[in-house]
């Protein structure tokens, strides 16, 4: 096993209780040892996900998706720092990510079906049952370790590995086509002005809906051609119809993390159009839609989850060409608490990122 000199503790948020009553301490924790499969990376920063505040809180609990580990985050980049008992595929030196997907098991009918890995149902997630990016080494099996290309800023690597991911997914899975139009929902967001450059580079017209000058800015220098800001305008289907002279759109995009955002999410639809559901409130939600208006129009109303290695390669790949470049406002580990309570209340417009060492 080749190795780094590291340090025996490191500096961690540990997320203590969580559920309503989470608390959130920055504490020194014990560094372990990679196993056989893994590595130990020294994290140098971590975007910060609305998925992690959800899990922290426990909105998630009533759908048995509880916060089994102690610390969350999965936007991680950093670079191996030691190998364990034979490794191979990767070195001492590697920038490298970790995402949400932690491991699969490879063997399942999920595993072995064409793109539809990240529906294992015997996968582990960062964050969640296996410690996250918040920290400032982790472990991380080499499956499911993301080599990071050249030509993306280490700042901008983690909003990628969730944010970027699940967008550029959720666009491929909505099969719009080049010229054709799609609604974000939750537009000046994380994964929502990832989504719009993303939608942009693919050839789409993009409509953000979002709430607050600060997000209709940020959508419409990313290249939205219109905003619809949803704290202002009671009737949102209206104003997508008159922007779209009444064709309405191809696609939408849900990546609101709220049951409000979902309200309407199906109407903005035209013929043939294609609602895709990412943004994941807790709590009892419904998509509402008459079976006469799907029959009418056509709807389809799909679910897309993060990405599959293939589609992270692939969206890594326009960040590294300059076509996407995530928003970040950068923070210190002991702020992040304050940062999710932020992200909770809509505060922030693209995308917070720890550095670890600041
Ligand atoms: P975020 O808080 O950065 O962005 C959400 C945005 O939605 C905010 O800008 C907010 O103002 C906006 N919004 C809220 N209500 C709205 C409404 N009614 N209309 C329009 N906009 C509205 O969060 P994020 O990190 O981008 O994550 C978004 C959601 O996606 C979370 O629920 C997260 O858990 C989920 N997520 C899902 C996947 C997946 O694989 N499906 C992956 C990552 C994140
Ligand atoms: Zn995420």
């Amino acid at each position: 096993m080749s190795s780094q000199k590291i340090p025996s503790k490191h500096t961690a948020a540990v997320v203590k209780n969580p559920g309503e009553n989470c608390k959130m301490v920055i504490e020194e924790i014990d560094t372990p040892k990679p196993g056989p499969g893994q590595v130990l990376v020294k994290v140098t920063h971590s975007g910060v996900c609305h998925t992690d505040a959800h899990l922290m809180r426990g909105d998630w609990s009533a759908a048995g998706a509880d916060m089994l580990c102690q610390v969350g985050g999965h936007e991680g980049v950093g670079s191996i720092v030691s190998l364990g008992p034979d490794v191979q595929n990767c070195a001492v030196g590697d920038k490298v990510g970790m995402a949400w997907i932690r491991q699969t098991c490879a063997v399942c009918t999920m595993c072995m079906g064409n793109g539809t890995e990240t529906r294992c149902p015997n996968q582990s997630n960062h964050g969640r049952d296996a410690d996250g990016s918040f920290q400032q080494y982790a472990i991380v099996p080499t499956n499911y370790l993301i080599k990071v290309p050249e030509g993306i800023d280490d700042v901008d690597v983690g909003p990628v590995l969730c944010g970027g991911v699940t967008v550029y997914k959720a666009l491929k899975v909505s099969e719009a086509k080049p010229g054709q139009t799609v609604a974000i929902i939750g537009a000046g967001g994380g994964l929502g002005h990832l989504g719009v450059q993303y939608a942009r580079a693919m050839g789409l017209r993009v409509i953000g809906i979002d709430g607050g000058e600060d997000k209709e800015k940020l959508a419409k220098k990313l290249g939205a051609e219109a905003f619809v800001d949803f704290t202002k305008t009671k009737d949102v289907v209206g104003a997508v119809k008159e922007i779209t002279g009444g064709k309405m759109c191809h696609a939408v995009v849900v990546v609101a993390a709220s049951a409000s955002g979902y309200a309407t999410a199906p109407l903005l639809c035209g013929k043939n159009g294609t609602m895709v559901a990412v943004g994941l409130p807790g709590g009892h939600v419904e998509i509402k839609i008459t079976p006469m208006t799907l029959f009418a129009n056509g709807t389809r109303i799909v679910g897309s989850n993060v990405g599959t290695r293939g589609d992270m390669e692939e969206a890594l790949d326009f960040a590294a060409r300059g076509l996407v470049k995530p928003t970040v406002a950068v923070h210190k580990l002991s702020e992040l608490e304050e940062t999710l309570d932020d992200l909770i209340k809509g505060k922030i417009s693209g995308r917070a990122v720890i550095d670890l060492w600041a």
